[in-house]
C-alpha cells in the first residue's frame, strides 16, 4: 500500500471522516448542482468539484472560485442521496486553500476570511468598518457609493457601532479558539 496520501484522502480527513472517503460514494447525479442557488457564478459546479477531487485535480480545484461562492445554504447537503456533507466540504476547501496559501488571484473570499478571523481573535466581535476594505474596493464606483450610503444610514440609526468593542474575558476566549484553529501569526 502506498504511503502517499491522495488529495481526496486529505480532503476526507478535513471532513473528519470516520470511515472511508465520503466523496468516493458520490454517484455524480448532479442534484447538488441543480439545487445550488449560486452554481451559475461558480467556475465548477459542486458535482464537478467532487469529481475533480476524486480525480486528484488538486491545482485546478484550489484555483476554483466554487467554494468561495458557496453561501452555506445546505440545500445540496439535505438533498444529496448519498448523505455527503457538501456544505462542510466547501468549508474544508476554504480552510485547506488558506492553509496552503493557494487560491486564485483577485478573489475576495480569502482576504475577507483572514480579516474576519483576525478581528474575532483580537476583539471577540465583528465590526463591519474593519471588514469593508477587504471587499469594497473591488466594487465599481456606483456600488461602492451605494455601500457607503447604506453604511452611513445604518450608522445614523444606531445599527452600526461607531467604535469597535471587545468582549469580556477575551483571554479565555482566545485560549478556547487556540484549541480549534491554528493561531500562529493571527494574533
Ligand atoms: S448530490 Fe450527492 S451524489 Fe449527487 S452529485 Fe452531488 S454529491 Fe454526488
Ligand atoms: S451549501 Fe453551498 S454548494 Fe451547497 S447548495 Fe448551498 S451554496 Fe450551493
Amino acid at each position: 500500500m502506498s504511503d502517499t496520501i491522495t488529495f481526496s484522502q486529505e480532503i476526507s480527513n478535513l471532513l473528519h471522516a470516520t470511515e472511508g472517503e465520503p466523496l468516493k460514494t458520490c454517484i455524480q447525479c448532479g442534484t447538488c448542482s441543480g439545487t445550488c442557488p449560486v452554481a451559475g457564478y461558480m467556475d465548477h459546479t459542486p458535482r464537478l468539484i467532487i469529481s475533480m477531487i476524486n480525480r486528484g485535480m488538486k491545482e485546478e480545484v484550489l484555483e476554483s472560485n466554487t467554494f468561495w461562492y458557496c453561501a452555506s445554504c445546505y440545500h445540496c447537503t439535505v438533498r444529496c442521496p448519498q448523505d455527503i456533507n457538501i456544505t462542510e466540504l466547501m468549508y474544508a476547501l476554504k480552510r485547506y486553500s488558506i492553509w496552503k496559501s493557494k487560491y486564485k488571484e483577485g478573489l475576495i473570499g480569502p482576504t475577507f476570511s483572514e480579516s474576519f478571523v483576525k478581528m474575532i481573535i483580537r476583539s471577540g466581535r465583528s465590526y463591519e468598518p474593519i471588514l469593508a476594505p477587504s471587499y469594497i474596493f473591488s466594487f465599481g464606483m456606483r456600488d461602492m457609493l451605494l455601500e457607503v450610503q447604506g453604511a452611513t444610514e445604518l450608522l445614523l440609526k444606531g445599527r452600526l457601532p461607531v467604535l469597535p468593542s471587545r468582549i469580556k474575558r477575551l483571554d479565555k476566549f482566545k485560549k478556547m479558539l487556540g484549541r480549534i484553529i491554528p493561531m500562529g501569526g493571527l494574533e
